[in-house]
């Protein structure tokens, strides 16, 4: 878990105060790894620079690589002689991915790629901080950070990897686009579908899973919220989806998902959005009150996204997509191969 947080409009002005302690040395820079949709901005002037801190801007359109992780820590190494003191990432779900990958590889040997997978980390992370500026994903609270590696695209699955501390403030959400707000809300919202419809699910997940849904359900549904109450609402039904799918895990539309974004680059949001739209057969309540949600913010969801795709490319997909074990499991329990086919694949993927 994350061991140290706090939440409020504003907060991101505690940042300094809650740096400070953390300096190593004089020589040991803090490294804020900031999304590029902020350069210039009043909140980039509000970080906390001192001595050698310095900006790294990320470039969200693209999620994580491997390669990208290890370009970055290789640039923070050779530009300053000592390790830095924290790692900082402020931003979505990417941002707070690459903060988590970077901090991993300053102190682990080799390439990030050989550390997708569960429990291959072997020593701690730098400190590092999360700061997210749009809600959903639930990036800030997990123990994983997805990046997209040469041959699979899998977490960093440790308890090295989770932030030593978050700072939560709804202001920071202010500005983020209609659909994009919609996409990564909506990953809440089905982290929460598929958390509590699993077969993992505990008495963790699903009082963290219950709460997230109740609160997704008054943003994407209710009538009388003001926007700041509503960004206040999303960030921490963010925050307890993640905690519900840390304690279990998540399920079809996320195994399917994974498949799109290997292939066609099609970022999580909205990947899941164009498949969760699909699964009435596995999740039918969700997906009506998902179209709900869909109809009441006027936000279109893609179609036809695998319309041209090659046998080749359909092969590709539903291997990824297949890999995706535990999701499967936890969907469709431990006989989950009698369901889920090869062929029936194809057929769900042609109708996406
Ligand atoms: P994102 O970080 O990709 O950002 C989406 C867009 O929103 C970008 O263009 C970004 O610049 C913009 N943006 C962000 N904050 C903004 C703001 N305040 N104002 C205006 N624009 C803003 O989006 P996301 O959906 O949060 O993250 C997706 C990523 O999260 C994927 O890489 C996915 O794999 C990852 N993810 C990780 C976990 C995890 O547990 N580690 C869970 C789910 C998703
Ligand atoms: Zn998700």
């Amino acid at each position: 878990m994350v061991p140290r947080v706090v939440f409020g409009r504003g907060s991101f002005d505690q940042l300094e105060e809650i740096l400070t302690p953390k300096r190593e040395s004089t020589k040991s820079p803090f490294v804020f790894l900031l999304d590029d949709v902020f350069k210039g901005s009043s909140l980039e002037h509000r970080i906390p620079l001192s001595g050698s801190d310095r900006i790294i801007y990320i470039n969200s359109l693209i999620e994580p690589k491997t390669s990208q992780v290890d370009a970055i820590r290789d640039q923070i190494k050779n530009s300053s002689e000592v390790l830095p003191s924290g790692i900082i990432g402020i931003g979505g779900g990417t941002v707070m991915d690459l903060s988590k990958a970077v901090a991993l590889m300053l102190t682990n040997p080799g390439s990030s790629e050989n550390y997708q997978g569960w429990d291959l980390v072997k020593h701690r992370a730098v400190f590092h901080v999360g700061v997210p500026t749009i809600s959903g994903t639930g990036a800030e609270v997990s123990r994983t950070t997805v990046l997209t590696g040469p041959e699979k695209k899998l977490g960093i699955n440790s308890d090295f990897t989770t932030f030593d501390q978050v700072v939560l403030d709804p202001d920071l959400t202010v500005g983020v686009p209609l659909d994009q707000w919609f996409y990564t809300g909506m990953d809440c919202y089905i982290h929460c579908v598929e958390s509590l419809t699993g077969t993992y699910l505990n008495a963790f997940s699903q009082s963290y899973g219950e709460k997230a849904q109740e609160l997704c359900d008054e943003v994407f549904l209710g009538n009388s919220l003001s926007d700041e109450v509503m960004r206040d609402k999303l960030m921490m039904a963010s925050w307890h989806g993640g905690m519900s799918i840390a304690y279990s895990q998540v399920g079809v539309a996320h195994a399917m998902s994974y498949g799109l974004s290997y292939l066609l680059g099609t970022r999580h949001g909205v990947g899941n959005c164009i498949v969760f739209n699909q699964l009435e057969e596995f999740y039918p309540e969700g997906v009506r009150q998902f179209r709900k949600m869909v109809d009441k913010h006027g936000v279109e969801i893609p179609t036809a996204v695998c319309a041209n795709l090659s046998e080749d490319d359909f092969n590709t997909i539903i291997n990824v997509s297949m890999g995706m074990v535990p999701l499967w499991e936890n969907a469709l329990g431990k006989d989950w191969k009698d369901i889920i086919t090869p062929q029936k694949l194809r057929g769900m993927y042609e109708k996406m």
